[in-house]
């Protein structure tokens, strides 16, 4: 059996750098329908043995500080709705932000199986940033440095049991 997995988070947190990790060369599709769904990239991800679906919520970038709220929370519950699990990023460098706390108001509201991970995890830079994440109160964050391929095998461990 198969599972969707959503990357959510806010803008520039590097929810596509570890869809583009996660799908490689295999991105199935781009959504032209209209609407929220032309915003959520989905891709057929591997890791490990595992074989799931991605999404990512692609839209937010170009989204302007007046729009963001409404968009990303349209754009994020559409994603929960879509996905059996939610990986929830935060930028470890940057530490939790007010918008990461909308975020986890989000899901915790669609009441969503979440995964939390702290990206942008490697070196010591990121420490204070993983433990704040611990904050959020969705339980012990993954390590994850989406850019550089640290944390998988966590990430792996987390996903084994839905598949
Ligand atoms: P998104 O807006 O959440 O999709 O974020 P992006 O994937 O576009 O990444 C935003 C920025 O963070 C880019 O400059 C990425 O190169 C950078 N980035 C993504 N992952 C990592 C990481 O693991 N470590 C560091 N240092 N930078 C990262
Ligand atoms: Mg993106």
């Amino acid at each position: 059996m198969s599972f969707t997995l959503a990357i959510v988070g806010r803008p520039n947190v590097g929810k596509s750098t570890l869809f583009n990790r996660l799908v490689g060369r295999r991105l199935a599709l781009v959504d032209d329908q209209p609407g929220v769904t032309r915003d959520l990239r989905e891709g057929e991800a591997k890791l490990g043995d595992l074989k799931f679906t991605v999404i990512d919520s692609a839209g937010l970038e170009e989204a302007t500080d007046d729009s963001l709220q409404g968009r990303m929370r349209r754009l994020t519950e559409h994603a929960v709705e879509m996905a059996d699990v939610c990986l929830f990023l935060v930028d470890a460098r940057a530490g939790v932000t007010p918008t990461d706390e909308v975020f986890a108001e989000i899901l915790r509201k669609k009441n969503a199986n979440v995964i939390l991970a702290a990206n942008k995890a490697e070196g010591n830079a990121a420490d204070a940033g993983v433990i704040d994440a611990w904050g959020l109160g969705l339980g012990e964050p993954i390590r994850l440095s989406a850019e550089h391929g640290e944390g998988l095998n966590d990430l792996y461990e987390h996903l084994r049991p839905l598949s």
